[in-house]
């Protein structure tokens, strides 16, 4: 008898910090559809024999058409409701997806948003400041400052103005924001158990890294075999720290609040490197090849600076045999498409 007394504490144990977990995943206000669709590309696989290649499609999210941060606002946004403000203040570039869908994101939830935006104001507005526009944000513009230097000077003059602002960081990439990738592994492995498909390499597009931190806590909390390879966007550091190091840190954060205790390190965050030197928004003929590949053969659209590069990079691992023959493959498309309009004449010719 005696000997069954350490597995029923062991059990219990399990049970209590999953009964956490789950407390937190489930404290987000809704704002998507998901689970958001997953599909076989049938006439890409047919191009790439030997490769079953899949897309998931957060590009459907559905926040102001949707991308990866509707996932990180759907706690975002509660946790601002939770403490009782009224306003966000969010930073990015002029044609961030994040402002946009943060826009949306506090439409809905009947908050007033502030974006601090780099550069200046242009004469006319197109893709996703426009659309920010429209959604009702106010829109500041902040010169050389261009990663959110100036968001204590708006949360200092809200604060006078008697609003309760609620910031959240560039990218809507911290402990709480990554909480919406957790759920994210949790919804492909539901669904690849419908379809009774592993999956072994998982690309998508890695900037300011709260995605990847996620998507690594989601894959050590349920178990997914794939392996997951983020395509770096942007070759600048932020915060001073390099991309993986940010990662790291925001995988930290975040899985105290998960309760997991097991250690990480650098050398699990597999990061494609290669694939960002033209620099940040800078459109070459490999983003160009890759977008028209994928409109042309399946009907979908990608984006100029997120997503055309890190398909781009995924393409070129299978077509030079980075990746072994044989294996399954899901682009994990985190949308981005309203940026499209900001390169018209590139996307013309
Ligand atoms: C923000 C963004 C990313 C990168 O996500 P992070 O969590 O910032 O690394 C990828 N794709 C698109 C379209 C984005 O807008």
């Amino acid at each position: 008898m005696i000997s069954f007394i350490p597995l029923i504490v062991l059990t219990f144990e399990i049970e209590i910090s999953n009964v956490n977990n789950y407390r937190i995943m489930d404290h987000f206000m809704k704002l998507g559809f998901f689970p958001t669709p997953l599909e076989r590309l049938n006439n890409l696989s047919d191009q790439f024999p030997g490769y079953q290649i899949y897309i998931k499609r957060d590009d459907q999210t559905g926040l102001a058409t949707g991308g990866n941060k509707t996932r990180k606002l759907e706690y975002l946004i509660q946790t601002a409701l939770d403490q009782s403000c009224d306003s966000i203040i969010t930073a990015g570039a002029q044609q961030s997806n994040h402002c946009r869908q943060t826009a949306a994101a506090a439409a809905r939830a009947g908050l007033k948003c502030h974006l601090v935006l780099g550069g200046h104001q242009p004469k006319e507005f197109t893709g996703n400041l426009l659309m920010s526009k429209l959604l009702g944000a106010h829109l500041h513009f902040t010169g050389e400052n261009r990663k959110g230097e100036d968001i204590p000077l708006i949360a200092a003059s809200c604060k006078k103005n008697g609003q309760r602002p609620y910031i959240i960081p560039y990218g809507g990439s911290n402990s709480i924001g990554a909480l919406g990738y957790v759920r994210a592994i949790k919804e492909l492995q539901d669904q690849l158990k419908e379809l009774q498909q592993p999956i072994d390499y998982i690309y998508f597009a890695s900037s300011s890294g709260g995605t990847h931190a996620g998507m690594l806590l989601g894959k050590a909390l349920y178990q997914l075999d794939s392996e997951i390879i983020g395509v770096c966007i942007d070759k600048d550091e932020i915060n001073g720290l390099s991309l993986n190091q940010n990662i790291l840190n925001i995988m930290n954060d975040t899985k105290k609040r998960l309760n997991i205790t097991r250690d990480f390190c650098l050398d699990e965050i597999h990061l494609l490197l290669d694939y960002e030197k033209a620099g940040y928004g800078v459109l070459t003929n490999n983003e160009i090849n890759a977008i028209k590949l994928l409109a042309e053969k399946e009907g979908i659209l990608l984006d100029p600076v997120y997503t055309g590069r890190a398909f781009y990079g995924m393409i070129d691992q299978i077509i030079n045999q980075k990746i072994r023959s044989g294996s399954s493959v899901l682009f994990w498309h985190t949308g981005g498409f309203p940026a499209t309009f900001n390169y018209i004449a590139q996307l013309s010719n």
